[in-house]
């Protein structure tokens, strides 16, 4: 647990670092070789990472080590090339002047993280802010640092400068607030809850601080009759299930198309009770506990308040122990007959409860996908080309899965509108939240 003393310390090695350090001034090819570097130490020592995330939040070690530190290393890959490639550009001049555009680092940057992903959330801003030129401090969620304090550990094997990487775990409420507050910072990155996102958008007003906010989901997956019901029932089921729920974009709306809506549900159920659950280190497992006690109160509140409300419970709502251990494990949980007006269906739970819901038409489809203060993800299941682009363009979200869900790729920009966030992580258009843009008018009169 960082101390505010230690918030001091980092921001005053990142300030100097940035203002009187070589890292903003390297050229981009010399940043970038670093930052291959850190993804080859990523590779270096997988294992180590993935275990610490699994014993950090109980993600099964099978997507620890074959998704998360992959995908980590990935970033920095990519970052790493990047680096080489922020370019500004020559403008066409009405005046006699020569003008042209660069980017900048923007200074000193807040990566604030959360619980669920605690690798790839913090490098997928770590890796561009350092690619573009800026000092980071990272502030983990507080309840999963193991694997933030491997990682700068990391940062100081590859050769980073002094103060460019910093970490201080701890509190949100304590060192995160003191962050988001303190003049000598240029941005906040962060990802987390709608309720803290607000706070901190609104907390930075003071300081005008750059922000980049990756906020809550209740996204909506929709199966249409004509899709291939074996890969839509797949997409449905890892959609919510995977990460145990405790996933941003889970697809923890399911609007099924009436003709196929109780078939889709009874393979759903089926899955759900074949689905390897139990110790996230055993990597036949695919479902483990829950991160912590609040999760797990927080689902079976949700769970109790979805009985009240009428959905239909067909699967799970209870918790289940593993040889003995009782642990914060909590079944696949399956509502049908969920509507638009219940609470299980306009808020996030953020853990493993589906809603299924049946429909007649398309347009009554978009309507309940669109009809929640979320936009971040949605997903949608058909053979039709031409529905496919028509439903994906109706949609209301950052990122739309045709016939697939939970894809995730760092070249492709992730984000959300309406309650989800502000702004997008990964890709090239990530560069922009991470770079000023300097426009220089020269004179050329003779
Ligand atoms: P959270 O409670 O909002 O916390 C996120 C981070 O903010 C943690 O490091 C937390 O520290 C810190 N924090 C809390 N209060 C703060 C304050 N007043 N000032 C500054 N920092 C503060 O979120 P969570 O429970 O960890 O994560 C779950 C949420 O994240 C869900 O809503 C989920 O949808 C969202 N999420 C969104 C995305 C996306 O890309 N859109 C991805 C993943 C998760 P403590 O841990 O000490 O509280």
């Amino acid at each position: 647990m960082a101390t505010q003393e230690d918030v001091v310390k980092a921001v005053k090695a990142a300030r100097k670092a940035f203002d009187t350090g070589p890292w903003p001034g390297m050229s981009g090819h010399e940043r970038g070789r670093i930052l291959i570097k850190v993804a080859q130490l990523i590779e270096k020592h997988a294992d180590e990472l993935a275990y610490r995330e699994t014993v950090d939040m109980g993600k099964p070690i099978a997507y620890s080590s074959n998704v998360d530190v992959p995908l980590l290393a990935e970033l920095f890959y990519y970052y790493g090339g990047m680096a080489s490639k922020i370019d500004g550009s020559t403008r066409t001049s009405n005046t006699p002047t020569l003008n042209y555009t660069m980017r900048e680092p923007l200074g000193v940057v807040a990566a604030i993280t959360p619980f669920n992903f605690p690798l790839l959330l913090s490098g997928s801003k770590i890796a561009p802010g350092l690619c573009a030129g800026n000092t980071i401090i990272h502030k983990p969620a507080s309840g999963t640092p193991l694997s933030a304090i491997k990682m700068a550990e990391i940062m100081e094997e590859a050769g980073l400068p002094e103060g460019v990487f910093n970490l201080v775990t701890g509190r949100g409420s304590v060192v995160g607030d003191m962050l988001v507050k303190h003049p000598d910072i240029d941005k906040i990155a962060f990802t987390g809850s709608t309720e803290v996102g607000k706070g901190i958008l609104k907390a930075t007003a003071d300081t005008l601080k750059k922000t980049t906010i990756e906020l809550g989901g209740k996204s909506a997956n929709i199966i249409f009759a004509d899709a291939d019901i074996d890969k839509a029932v797949q997409n449905a089921f890892f959609g919510i299930f995977y990460n145990k729920g405790e996933i941003c974009t889970a697809g923890s709306r399911l609007l099924v198309e009436r003709p196929i809506y109780e078939e889709v549900i009874d393979r759903l159920v089926k899955q759900a009770g074949e689905l390897p659950k139990g110790d996230p280190l055993d990597p036949e497992v695919l479902f483990g506990p829950l991160a912590d006690e609040g999760q797990y109160e927080k689902v079976n509140d949700y769970v109790k308040i979805g009985l009240e409300e009428g959905a239909e419970l067909v699967t799970g709502g209870q918790p289940f122990s593993v040889n003995g251990c009782n642990g914060y494990f909590y079944e696949p949980t399956i509502f049908k007959n969920a509507t638009l007006d219940m609470r299980i269906v306009q808020e996030e739970i953020f853990g493993p409860v589906l809603a299924i819901t049946p429909f007649d038409t398309e347009e009554e489809a978009v309507k309940i996908a669109n009809g929640t203060a979320y936009g971040l993800a949605a997903g949608l299941n058909t053979n039709d080309v031409r529905r496919a682009h028509r439903v994906a363009k109706a949609l209301k979200a950052g990122i739309v899965w045709v016939n697939t869900y939970n894809q995730f790729d760092v070249a492709v920009p992730f984000g959300g509108i309406k309650d989800s966030g502000v702004g997008r992580e990964l890709g090239s258009e990530v560069i922009s939240a991470y770079t000023e843009v300097k426009s220089v008018m020269v004179d050329m009169q003779l």
